[in-house]
């Protein structure tokens, strides 16, 4: 359907939808009545019109295109493709649950509620004092994290110049401290996998403003050290950050504030199921402990003491990092999903998702070089290319682990199946991974051989994107 802009006002009335009647329509837009300045508008706007059925399989027939994580197992290791439940959808498409946000906090009561309530849920989860819940993503709750380390030495006249971070972090890791302007210095891992407490302790000095850290960390390993860890950079003066993208290992077990961190975001979209990928809203929601929560982003939700909800802006706020109160319909899947599972069942869920990565490694021909370990384990591909083996796997109707990181394992296939596979599934996730990786060379050179596409350019698809609701190419009777 396609809405005349020119024509839209307020009164519902005349928000009428146009009737496709050919292939194509024009569609004048701008003239005198048009709001926006001359030189962005266009006289005349051709756009395809589609019938429903038309429109309908074009997007179907691209779903089919793609792999999704309800086309089949998805185990992308430190990304955590987990199942998004339908029930959340139901919640958020609830016509209700779509407010303005600049309504009042009288006329918004209910959805001040929720956001106030999963500020709790995590904060609870991650053993924080306080948390907000306007980054867009986990990156974003980095930089979020990072700047209000950075307040908080400010704050103290105490400035610092380096962030921490171990080799094997996340790429995102380093680009946050870096674009907060500190300087990286970047930590070895020890023999087992693990932070080195030596070269921890050599690091540390009263420049350092933080160290980042996931645990487990990006090969699924437990920093056993934490406790030591964080005494070692607290008494340096610095903070403890927490990359919460791994927090699927500890959900309902252990809570990185116990373990000493005193800031940390949370991958709502990887740890919450809410949908993830594709360039999509996510939600990187940041706690911290009580002594930072003066610098948290503006506006955040609390309960009066009258029992209503109300926006306020904290003393010493680095101000907003993303509109309004964050990505609210990925904000109210991630409540309804915790509400809905309780305490109970997300230790459960944390419980399967290590139990299913370690019955998957245990089938595997790829040896796993580092263990114990607990969501996820990078297996190595040795001396076939870990990327050919991931394509291959794609003919056996499963989507293939991350490839080629953590670096720390040559040919990485980082594996994380998550708590949501059945036993049958990742016995055929196995089957498909021993398969692929026991192929022959030139099988292996040219696969995927039963995909819609083959090796796609990436760099030309994202430059030159062909974009139309007709079927290209060699599949085309045009
Ligand atoms: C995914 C991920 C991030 C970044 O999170 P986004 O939500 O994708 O921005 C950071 N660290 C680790 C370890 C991750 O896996």
């Amino acid at each position: 359907m396609i809405y005349d802009q020119a024509r839209y006002t307020e009164d519902d009335e005349k928000h009428e939808p146009l009737l496709a009647e050919k292939n194509e329509m024009t569609l004048e837009i701008g003239g005198s009545e048009s709001p926006l300045p001359e030189e962005l508008t266009r006289e005349e706007l051709t756009l395809p019109s589609l019938s429903e059925p038309e429109l309908a399989r074009h997007y179907t027939r691209l779903s089919q295109m793609n792999w999704s994580i309800d086309s089949g197992p998805y185990p992308l290791g430190s990304c955590t493709m987990k199942y998004n439940p339908k029930f959340t959808e139901d919640v958020a498409a609830d016509p209700n649950a779509a407010i303005h946000p600049d309504r009042s906090a009288k006329s918004s009561q209910g959805n001040l509620g929720v956001l106030y309530g999963l500020q709790e849920y995590l904060a609870t989860i991650g053993g924080m004092d306080a948390v907000t819940l306007q980054p867009p993503a986990g990156a974003a709750g980095e930089f979020t994290g990072i700047l209000i380390a950075k307040a908080y030495h400010d704050h103290r006249g105490n400035d610092r110049s380096e962030v921490i971070i171990p080799a094997s972090a996340h790429g995102t890791n380093f680009a946050t401290a870096a674009m907060a302007g500190y300087d990286v210095v970047e930590l070895p891992s020890d023999d087992g996998g693990r932070v080195d407490l030596e070269a921890l302790k050599a690091a540390v000095s009263e420049e350092t403003a933080a160290l980042m850290l996931t645990n487990p960390n990006t090969v699924g390993l437990f920093e056993r050290d934490i406790v030591e860890i964080a005494e070692t950079v607290h008494d340096a003066g610095g903070l403890l950050y927490y990359d919460g993208a791994n927090l699927n290992a500890l959900l309902g077990r252990g809570r990185p504030g116990d373990m000493g961190f005193d800031i940390m975001h949370y991958n709502v979209h990887k740890t919450f199921a809410t949908p993830h990928g594709g360039g999509g809203p996510g939600a990187g929601p940041v706690g911290v402990v009580k002594e930072l929560t003066e610098f948290l982003p503006r506006p955040r939700v609390r309960k009066t003491a009258n029992g209503t909800y109300e926006q306020f802006d904290p003393d010493h706020s680095i101000g907003k990092v993303h509109g309004f109160g964050g990505n609210w319909l990925v904000l109210i899947k991630a409540y309804a999903y915790i509400a809905r599972l309780g305490d109970v069942g997300l230790a459960d869920a944390s419980a399967k998702a290590v139990l299913n990565a370690n019955y998957l490694a245990e089938q595997l021909e790829m040896d796993v070089p580092y263990g114990p370990f607990h969501h996820e384990f990078a297996a190595t591909a040795g001396d076939r290319d870990a990327a050919d083996v991931a394509k291959r796997m794609l003919d056996f109707g499963v989507h293939p682990p991350t490839t080629k990181w953590p670096e720390m394992v040559p040919e990485a296939m980082l594996t994380e199946p998550t708590e949501i596979e059945s036993k049958r599934t990742l016995e055929r996730l196995a089957a498909a991974f021993n398969a692929a990786y026991t192929d022959s060379d030139d099988t292996l050179e040219t696969a995927p051989s039963r995909t819609t596409a083959s090796r796609i350019d990436q760099v030309a698809a994202a430059r030159n994107p062909r974009l139309s609701w007709q079927a290209l190419g060699e599949n085309s009777l045009e």
